[in-house]
């Protein structure tokens, strides 16, 4: 065995042995709940009505526990097994005893029906090298051990053989490996793109192209993770954005192009961060990485100066920052992302601290703000290119339209400080997606049309924490929105197939439709959803969160997937039962978040800037809502908001509907595969697997349930040729010579194998099986082999 053997194939292959498996048909092995490990292995001793006598494997120690407590165990030769849609005994003690059994074993893959599960083994495993990806290339997915890989080549081939688009889609909480994974897709696409190029290769300068465009697809992750990525209490590379990458393939299978879309970027870690955390990567690689030439030309300062990054000075174990930041100045370089361009991103950041370092007072005689030190002011004018009398004037007593006339009002202490923290925000939030935009077009110089693509999705997964925010409904709301994709993938298209094969199958409605809550969120009316009641509040006058919540309990109260708490007091606003659980979500800011207002007289300042840069940032300023026009900002109240201009102003969680509808238009035309991290422990530690933690994400992504939904369909299946060719060792002289029709054939090996009839189904060009069924046969032609 080699070294990355140990971590791809369970040890002892599929045969029992023959000592385990006597010890589990005599001592009736059962599985029963446990606070600690989650279940534990016992054998059946006695069984009383309701109750059982349970002895414990471990201790000896006996228990009475109820029968309904009781999960059975599978047999010994299902251990470690690849896929879990084969295991006899389906529960949920079963699943996460062999998910761990294998993370025990190095074996962070795991199959589990339509899924893949993976584990992060937060430590390095030699299961990602070129020669691994070699293993993988063109085999199919039962030949080889789970993983990402697998996965990667199973949608590549179907892409180059159907001509179907395909997606691979990684969810998980953070620090689960999402990313991580993602990673490993577009690694093993590059590669095998190229590698694919080089055997029948006679077009050479069209294959160097292709290989520098691979690399430039490879250094858009390092790129995006400065700007985007930070260290979080839960992952200390965090990714603070979604992602779907989008690669396009000629009909050779080439790569011609990618294309990557971004979502929800937390942009308020720009400006403050909770303990032991970090603001963005870039923050840091800047202030350490940056010459003496660069520092002067930024205006940069010593970590400790910058307000903003008050909790942000620490380390982080293991990471030089000073290396980082030349590795994402080489990746620029790799992009062909010019020295001025990068001079104009980082002049951004820059700005965004020093934006911080403005301090504002109350003056004596009146509720008026000033500031009594230009310094910082002054030095983001010139970072931004802007005058820095307008500018303060701006930020102090900005003009405002009141009826016809505009007149100049002074601004509060804290509608300053307010003004200028919105502004850092969205002045790192423009540039980000500049630099996404930047690097989209670095990736599609070629221009040419991909014949079809593999886009990857990574984005977090269903979010419950105590009390949930805006954030946490837009990114649920997206969850139900792909586990909905997933049972449309499973059920109708499975059954659509059936139906096409004209086998025999009653249309089960499994209840999982999610549109009860996905209206409760999106819908536009009749009555209006949660997203559309609070755009409505944000132009009613007067309008405050509480009444918003107002609204929503009047409108929803009666909806099944909506529930008030019980005790209001201190707690939630309102409840939403998710498909993953009851989530209690607080309405405090969400009128703000949702129109994420601006000083709009700043803004214009940086449309007019005499930096080109800074002015293409601010090239939409129609788009942006005063600080005025938001209710409770200031006296003059929502009445102005009516005023801008209709069509062109978009709230927060209107861009948001729209941008994840066309996500879920480009998925539902794709083949979906899906990948399920799973975090194993919350101290980022390798070899500990907590079981309770693993257990609820196992129930919120909807692999417990996948599973069982599986064995009720049949979801293995083979043509019938194929069929013929692989298993006519099982039935010898069972087909007479000569000719045959394949199903002919198939009906006469079926019969011979003797398998009850409801182990299969027979359509018009393929065997269906019953779950473990062809895993079985497979077995016995092992031994005839
Ligand atoms: P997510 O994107 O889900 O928040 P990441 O992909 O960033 O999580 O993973 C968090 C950390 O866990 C990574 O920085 C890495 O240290 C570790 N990790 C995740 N997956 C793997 C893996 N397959 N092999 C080794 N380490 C991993
Ligand atoms: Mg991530």
């Amino acid at each position: 065995m080699s070294e990355a053997d140990k971590f791809l194939y369970r040890d002892g292959g599929k045969v029992a042995n023959p000592l385990d498996q006597a010890d589990w048909a005599t001592k009736k092995l059962v599985w029963i709940p446990s606070e600690t490990l989650g279940f534990v292995a016992g054998s059946v001793k006695e069984e009383k009505g309701e109750e059982c006598v349970v002895e414990l494997a471990d201790t000896g120690k006996k228990v009475t526990v109820n029968k309904d407590d009781i999960q059975k165990m599978n047999p010994p030769k299902f251990s470690k097994v690849e896929d879990m849609a084969e295991l006899t005994c389906l529960n949920e003690a079963s699943v996460l005893h062999n998910l761990k059994d294998r993370y025990y074993s190095g074996l962070i893959y795991t199959y589990s029906g339509l899924f893949c599960v993976v584990i992060n083994p937060y430590k390095y495993l030699p299961i990602y090298s070129e020669n691994i990806i070699e293993m993988y290339k063109g085999k199919k997915r039962h030949e080889m051990p789970p993983h990402i890989y697998a996965i990667t080549d199973t949608a590549y081939r179907s892409m180059m053989q159907d001509r179907e688009d395909q997606s691979i889609l990684c969810t998980g909480e953070s620090g689960a490996g999402k990313t991580e994974n993602t990673k490993k897709v577009i690694q093993y696409l590059a590669h095998v793109a190229s590698s694919f190029k080089s055997k029948k290769d006679q077009v050479s300068t069209m294959a160097r192209n292709h290989g520098e465009l691979e690399k430039q697809l490879l250094q858009a992750n390092p790129i995006l993770e400065a700007f985007g990525n930070g260290k979080t209490v839960k992952n200390d590379n965090s990714s603070r954005f979604g992602k779907f990458i989008r690669i396009n393939f000629d009909v050779n299978g080439y790569i011609v192009g990618a294309n990557i879309e971004t979502y929800l970027l937390e942009k308020s870690r720009a400006i403050r961060q909770a303990k032991d955390e970090r603001a963005f990567h870039v923050f840091y690689y800047m202030l350490t990485g940056a010459g003496d030439k660069m520092r002067s030309e930024l205006c940069l300062e010593d970590y400790n100066n910058y307000r903003f990054l008050t909790h942000g000075n620490v380390t982080i174990p293991g990471q030089q920052d000073r290396d980082l930041f030349v590795e994402t100045m080489d990746a620029f370089n790799i992009m062909s992302i010019p020295e001025e361009e990068r001079i104009g991103l980082l002049k951004i950041v820059s700005a965004v601290l020093q934006l911080g370092n403005m301090s504002f007072k109350k003056e004596r005689n009146s509720d008026q703000a000033s500031m009594p030190d230009d310094t910082a002011a002054q030095k983001v004018c010139h970072l931004l290119g802007m005058n820095v009398t307008d500018f303060t004037r701006a930020i102090l007593s900005p003009r405002i339209k009141v009826g016809r006339d505009y007149v100049q009002k002074a601004q509060t202490q804290e509608q300053a400080e307010f003004a200028v923290e919105a502004l850092a925000k969205a002045s790192y939030e423009r540039m980000f997606r500049w630099l996404v935009m930047r690097i989209n077009k670095a990736l599609d110089k070629t221009k040419r049309q991909g014949a079809s693509f593999i886009g990857i999705l990574d984005i977090a997964g269903f979010e419950i924490f105590e009390l949930n925010s805006f954030e946490q409904l837009c990114i649920n709301y997206t969850n139900e929105k792909l586990q909905q994709l997933f049972n449309h993938t499973m059920f109708v298209l499975e059954q659509e197939e059936y139906q096409r094969e004209g086998i025999e199958w009653s249309f089960i409605d499994f209840g999982l439709d999610l549109q009860p809550c996905i209206d409760l969120i999106e819908k536009h009316a009749s009555p209006p959803g949660v997203l559309a009641l609070l755009d409505e509040e944000c132009w009613f006058p007067k309008a405050t969160d509480k009444s918003f919540v107002e609204k929503v309990v009047q409108e929803q109260g009666n909806n099944p997937k909506f529930q008030k708490p019980k005790k209001l007091k201190d707690s939630a606003d309102f409840c939403i039962i998710h498909y993953a659980g009851k989530v209690d979500y607080k309405a405090d800011e969400w009128l703000m978040k949702n129109m994420d207002p601006l000083n709009d007289n700043v803004a214009s300042l940086l449309n007019q800037s005499t930096d080109k840069f800074v002015s293409e940032l601010w090239k939409d300023v129609d788009r942006i809502v005063g600080l005025d026009k938001v209710a409770g900002m200031s006296d003059g109240g929502i009445h102005g908001a009516m005023k801008v201009r209709k069509g062109m102003f978009r709230t927060v969680g209107q861009l948001y509907k729209e941008q994840l509808s066309n996500l879920m238009t480009t998925l539902r035309n794709t083949n979906p595969n899906f990948v399920r991290c799973i975090i194993p422990n919350h101290e980022k530690k390798a070899g500990k697997l907590e079981p309770h933690l693993v257990l609820d994400q196992l129930r919120c992504n909807g692999v417990l349930e996948g599973i069982r939904i599986c064995r009720q369909g049949f979801p293995n299946r083979i043509v019938f040729q194929e069929f013929r060719q692989r298993y006519e060792i099982l039935t010898p002289s069972t087909i007479p010579k000569g000719f045959m029709d394949g199903k002919q054939a198939c009906v006469l090996m079926i019969k011979a194998l003797e398998l009850d009839s409801n182990l299969f189904r027979i359509g018009q060009s393929k065997v269906f099986f019953r779950a473990g069924v062809l895993a079985h046969l497979e077995e016995e032609r092992d031994i005839k082999i």
